[in-house]
């Protein structure tokens, strides 16, 4: 599972994340919702230690992220250290962030070669199993610029699963495609949600949060809000801020 504690985080005199606590227990899926500006992508880089926050701390399978304690002050974990740690955080950006020079194949495999966990032929075959289940089998030797969106997201997926980790998280995942590719990437992560794997997924596809989400976590100027079910949250909201948002959303 994942969880973040009492997290600050300030750009300049911006006060992005101001106490944001959050549970995501293993297996479960949670979405996170918010305007534009609230803080959600942030909180993901957070989450995986792309940024550090000036206090609070995140924690994934109970190890903490990016720092190791040392006495009663925590200290910054080493480039290794953190590397491996990354490894078990997947990370699915809004714009597929693939490696443009690699096939489909090897922007899969290359991962679990660099970390030293597979040697090439295995994560080749593994890549192949990977892709298979994001249905792009027959896709392998292609490169993503031959691909479309919604072909190179879910590429992108298959990329972040081939490190088997724990926990993925996924930035809007189908906010840069068009409508007609959305459907397929959010049904290879529906398939996820449904195999058990834990998900945090910034998303403002409502109707997506309300069918796979175990939670829904409202964010709104770096705070969380309104956390709880979808029924809570989406169809019932306490907050008015959260009752305006999703009036200008749905
Ligand atoms: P969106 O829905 O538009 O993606 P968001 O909720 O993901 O928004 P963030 O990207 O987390 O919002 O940004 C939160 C605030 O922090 C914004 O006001 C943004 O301008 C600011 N911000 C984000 N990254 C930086 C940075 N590297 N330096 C300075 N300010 C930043
Ligand atoms: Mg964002």
């Amino acid at each position: 599972g994942v969880e973040v504690r009492d997290v600050h985080k300030w750009y300049g005199t911006h006060h992005v994340l101001d106490g944001v606590s959050l549970t995501v227990r293993p297996g479960e899926v949670t979405a996170v919702i918010g305007p534009s500006g609230s803080g959600k992508s942030t909180l993901l880089r957070v989450i995986n230690h792309l940024e550090r926050p000036e206090s609070g701390h995140v924690s994934v399978g109970g190890e903490l992220v990016g720092v190791r304690r040392h006495g009663d002050r925590l200290k910054e974990l080493g480039e290794r250290a953190l590397l491996t740690q990354r490894g078990r955080i997947g990370f699915v950006f809004q714009n597929f962030n693939l490696f443009p020079h690699l096939t489909v194949l090897d922007n899969v495999a290359a991962a679990p070669v660099a970390t030293g966990r597979l040697r090439k032929p295995a994560a080749r075959e593994l890549a192949r199993t990977l892709l298979g289940q994001v249905g792009l089998a027959d896709k392998s030797t292609a490169y993503p610029r031959q691909l479309s969106g919604g072909q190179q997201q879910r590429v992108a997926i298959a990329r972040a699963l081939a490190l088997r980790p724990g926990v993925i998280l996924f930035d809007e995942p189908t906010s840069a495609l068009d409508p007609e590719l959305v459907g397929e990437v959010l049904d290879v992560v529906k398939d996820l949600a449904g195999s058990g794997t834990t998900l945090v997924i910034v998303t403002h596809e409502i109707g997506f949060a309300r069918e796979v989400a175990d939670r829904v976590v409202f964010l709104d100027r770096g705070r969380v809000v309104e956390q709880g079910t979808p029924a809570q949250v989406l169809d019932d909201p306490r907050e008015g801020r959260t009752r305006e948002f999703l009036s200008r959303v749905l």
